[in-house]
């Protein structure tokens, strides 16, 4: 019989501030008032247009001061500006070389929020969205119809996380499309989703669902987009057990494994 394998220990969620999104999403409209401001105070012509430039730029950066509670009541708000910002300089960083630094940045900045959101009351119904190409791509296991499909042979990350899934009785989705994955969180209707993708697609999510508060965590792509990808099971677990309520029953800490191979 196979020895079970040691399930991932949860270790602390990286800090993550997301500086240099911030610095522009907040700096670019701070300093657009103050520029605005100096002109009404300079130019006595055109004064009120100067003002009203001034307090319009101010309404634009007043959305990154929102934090915990607030933040939640807002959140579709703050995301839909947030992400166009995120859009709106994302050419130049493509251009100076930094796409994913960028996209990542603002997944930090939003990580932190919801962080300090839910650090008080924590998530009493999440779901984890995976995208599958986390399995390894010659693995026959029908996990997409039935995680349990997986033998657990531990060449991919779904075994680890198909035991955290049956020991915590988390729930989670992989799919194979990202439109797919925004019906099923929206059926769900989750107070909050912890979500595993590649930079591009935690993009396109935070944007498509607004309304939802998300927890992501970027995918590793040592062979390229779309095959064996990896995620550290580690962060998805201390997301879980730092976020969201725990579902675990006392005195259950073994989680059914299958034998076999893949
Ligand atoms: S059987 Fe192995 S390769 Fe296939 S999904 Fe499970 S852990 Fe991954």
């Amino acid at each position: 019989m196979k020895e079970p394998r040691a399930l991932p220990l949860p270790g602390s969620l990286p800090e993550e501030r997301g500086v240099l999104f911030l610095w522009v999403r907040r700096g670019v409209p701070l300093a657009a008032a103050a520029f605005a401001f100096l002109g009404a105070a300079f130019h006595s012509a055109g004064r009120g247009w100067w003002l009203l430039a001034g307090v319009t730029a101010l309404a634009a950066a007043w959305p990154s001061f929102l934090r915990g509670e607030a933040f939640l009541r807002n959140r579709t708000a703050v995301r839909r500006q947030d992400s166009i910002w995120a859009h709106a300089f994302r050419p130049l960083a493509r251009w100076l070389g930094q796409e994913d630094a960028w996209i990542l940045s603002y997944c930090g900045d939003n990580n932190r929020r919801v962080r300090e959101a839910f650090s008080d009351r924590r998530a009493k119904r999440a779901l984890i969205l995976l995208p599958h190409c986390i399995q390894m791509a010659r693995c026959k296991a029908g996990i997409l119809d039935d995680l349990q499909a997986c033998y657990d042979c531990g060449l991919c990350p779904v075994g680890d996380y198909m035991n955290l899934v049956l020991t915590n009785r988390w729930e989670g989705r992989i799919t194979n499309r990202s439109h797919k994955a925004y019906r099923e969180a929206r059926e769900f209707r989750p107070d909050l989703v912890v979500a595993v993708s590649c930079p591009d697609r935690l993009l396109k999510g935070l944007t498509k669902m607004p309304e939802i508060p998300c927890y992501v965590i970027p995918l590793g792509l040592p062979h390229g987009m779309c095959v064996d990808t990896d995620f550290s099971v580690p962060h998805l677990l201390a997301a879980m057990e730092t976020l969201v309520e725990p579902r675990r029953p006392s005195g259950e800490v073994q989680a059914l494994r299958h034998e076999g191979i893949a």
